[in-house]
């Protein structure tokens, strides 16, 4: 086997946590989270320590975002709701941005100006956004009963390099980016939240909760982990 001699380079986040773990982010980084006391000598031998695991995960990450897909905001080009793909239909006449119907997404064909798309982006994140806060709630409502925890709120916005986000007081946030996912995959990303209304962190008691009601979660969790990056306007 061949020896690694240069650590990968790495962030450190401290913070008050009690033990250091890594992370692979969405875009690639590493970070290390560490509690406030963790020197650099420290941190730099859990690194050392778990290289194999980092480059393992590296590689996969690179293999996942093989299949990010670039689109073009072109005629017949296919776009992902709900884990189905529809074709687009540049439409001169619509006066909505973007809209599904007959089984096509029309977009409104004023809104192709650049090759960057700016404005297409838009209209596909209002589109999605829309959804979100249309279906969401009342896909969290099923399922907050048999997870014992209510959240105060539900919103669906930019989240960033996660998939959704719930805050210390339980306000649960999607990106509107979950809305392309199949239903089943969405239904993980929910449970998954809730369950940190129990448990902050991914303990193995963390992942009970969840096992209680996808015990079929690890599958869906794969699935999320290969596609998630497919999963752009
Ligand atoms: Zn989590």
């Amino acid at each position: 086997m061949k020896v690694v001699e240069r650590l990968p380079e790495y962030e450190v986040k401290r913070s008050r946590r009690t033990t250091a773990d890594i992370v692979v982010e969405r875009d690639g980084r590493i970070i290390v989270r560490a509690p406030e006391w963790a020197d650099d000598a420290l941190i730099a031998s859990v690194v050392k320590d778990r290289q194999y695991w980092i480059f393992k995960t590296l590689a996969e990450w690179r293999e996942m975002n093989r299949s990010h897909i670039p689109r073009e905001y072109r005629n017949g080009e296919g776009f992902l709701y709900l884990g189905r793909t529809y074709r687009l239909t540049l439409d001169p006449d619509t006066t909505e941005d973007l809209a599904l119907k007959n089984g096509r997404f029309h977009l409104k064909r004023d809104l192709v100006v650049d090759a960057e798309g700016q404005r297409v982006r838009e209209a596909f994140q209002n589109f999605y956004q829309r959804k979100g806060i249309k279906l969401l709630p009342g896909w969290v409502d099923y399922f907050a009963p048999k997870i014992g925890k209510i959240p105060v709120s539900v919103s669906v916005r930019d989240t960033g390099h996660w998939w959704a986000s719930c805050s210390a007081k339980g306000s649960l946030a999607f990106h509107w980016k979950c809305m392309m996912a199949p239903r089943r995959i969405i239904d993980y990303i929910i449970v998954h939240e809730l369950c940190h209304m129990h448990h902050r962190d991914h303990t193995e008691a963390f992942w009970n909760e969840v096992d209680k009601i996808l015990p079929d979660y690890r599958e869906r969790k794969e699935w999320l982990r290969k596609h998630g990056a497919g999963m752009d306007v």
